[in-house]
């Protein structure tokens, strides 16, 4: 079985590198799987740095994750292990002490002044004398990951490779990559005018933190557009600038997913991260310079939202390129109305494995409303799959896994499927770099053998 130039379709490059040297609590199953973390704890510039639990899946809600927890196996090193969305930090002590967010004396914290409010867009999770627990949420992880060292160059380019290379094992050739800023892009430039052949095609998108970080984002964009075009560096073709990344919303598993239904915990309807007019603002501004513009809208609501704006720019005669990432609910008439607009629509079927034990439990309403690739298909707009890795591993396996575990739900399939299900996973562009082709073994769907520009690549790890 070969699949030609093997595309997951929304991924973070170097995080995808960066996380394969972070402490792994992808198989946690409770609190005290803590204790599995080898002795002694590694730590990457003083600081414990792990990622990959997820409380949903875990049995006891009663016993949530607690500072504490970490601060008995941390001694005075900060401690930060991400949630599995990303969309969350579970802290010790030390490390809310570093941040601003807690003083005093071991046993009698103090919450600062910066902990007592929400930032806006976050939440910092408090107790019942109302002390941070140490979970932080969306937008209130920055007050912690600013304080984390920020990795050197050479770290940084390790990690870039290290990415290259997990992408290959899995078979890929090509990655959309919705992470970058200026300090990433010149590590991602060296390497591209380096002599290590680079075996993986990357279409690069530039982040934002916020509405107001936006205008940095895209003037990064913009000049390493053009730092493109003036590179004569033999490898450069296999990078292509596209354009700027924005979120509307954050993830369902720490409920910043926007959504029409409240969720059942009591928690709101979830974090709306710009106004219309900022939205619109943004649109506008990215498609005056032929820049694609990348939406997270993971939530029904944010998923409208984007089709409101979308749609009231149309009306002024402005239209551009539009992509949008997750959808992992969305209504009917909201996909009519994107269908105008034509979009790119990016989904993660692998999410659908994650989410599905809970997703009910916290919006069952919606549940018509869930994955809805078949619509989302049948309304005419284009759609990909990928893994967003790091947040799940990028396993091509998993996308036809879970469509057919989805159906067993109710969720209709895409609508190529089972005839051609690996065209959700094929780059559009076959001539952006020819000889690219990737052999799956028929059972069990694991790559064989990968060509990359006609060279064979080594699956072997890094
Ligand atoms: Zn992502």
């Amino acid at each position: 079985m070969i699949i030609e130039c093997c595309y997951d379709s929304h991924v973070h490059w170097l995080g995808t590198g960066y996380n394969s040297r972070l402490l792994s609590c992808r198989h946690f199953r409770s609190k005290e799987d803590l204790l599995l973390i080898p002795q002694p704890i590694p730590d990457i510039d003083g600081w414990i740095l792990g990622s990959g639990w997820n409380d949903n899946e875990w049995p006891d809600h009663e016993d949530p994750p607690n500072r504490l927890d970490l601060d008995k196996m941390s001694g005075d090193r900060p401690m930060v292990l991400w949630r599995a969305d990303r969309h969350a930090l579970w802290v010790n002590t030390v490390a809310l002490c570093q941040s601003g967010l807690l003083e005093g004396t071991p046993g009698d914290w103090r919450p600062t002044p910066l902990s007592l409010s929400d930032p806006t867009g976050g939440k910092i999770l408090r107790d019942i004398k109302g002390l941070p627990t140490g979970i932080l949420v969306d937008l209130a992880m920055n007050s912690v990951l600013d304080k984390i060292p920020k990795p050197s160059s050479s770290s940084m380019r390790e990690s870039l490779l290290r990415g290259i290379s997990i992408f290959n094992q899995h078979g890929y050739t090509h990655i959309r990559d919705l992470s970058c800023n200026q300090t990433q892009w010149e590590a991602k430039l060296s390497l591209f005018e380096g002599e290590i052949p680079l075996t993986l095609a990357i279409e690069q998108y530039f982040s934002t933190d916020g509405p107001r970080d936006f205008d940095r984002a895209l003037q990064e964009a913009l000049r390493a557009r053009s730092d493109l075009h003036g590179l004569k560096a033999p490898q450069a073709h296999k990078i292509r600038v596209c354009g700027v990344k924005i979120y509307l919303d954050g993830a369902l598993g720490s409920e910043g997913a926007w959504v029409s239904e409240p969720y059942r915990s009591g928690s709101g309807n979830g974090l709306s991260l710009m106004t219309n007019e900022e939205l619109q603002s943004i649109m506008r501004r990215t498609w005056e310079h032929s820049l694609t513009l990348a939406v997270h809208a993971l939530g029904d609501e944010a998923v409208a939202q984007a089709a409101r704006c979308g749609s009231a720019l149309a009306r002024l005669g402005i239209a551009g390129d539009l992509h949008l990432e997750h959808l992992e609910i969305a209504r009917p008439e909201t996909l009519r109305e994107l269908s105008a607009l034509h979009p790119t629509c990016h989904m993660q079927p692998c999410h659908w494995l994650s989410d599905h034990t809970w997703l009910e439990k916290k919006v069952p309403q919606s549940k018509p409303h869930y994955f809805p690739w078949s619509d989302i298909e049948k309304n005419g707009m284009r759609l990909f799959f990928g893994s967003d890795s790091p947040i799940e591993e990028p396993k091509l396996s998993d996308s036809i896994t879970a469509i057919t575990h989805a159906a067993r739900y109710g969720i209709a399939r895409p609508l190529q499927f089972p005839d051609a299900p690996w065209k959700y996973h094929q780059h559009p562009d076959p001539n952006w770099i020819p000889g690219c082709q990737t052999e799956l073994d028929p059972i069990t769907l694991t790559p064989v053998r990968v060509h990359f520009a006609h060279q064979e690549v080594s699956l072997t790890s890094a």
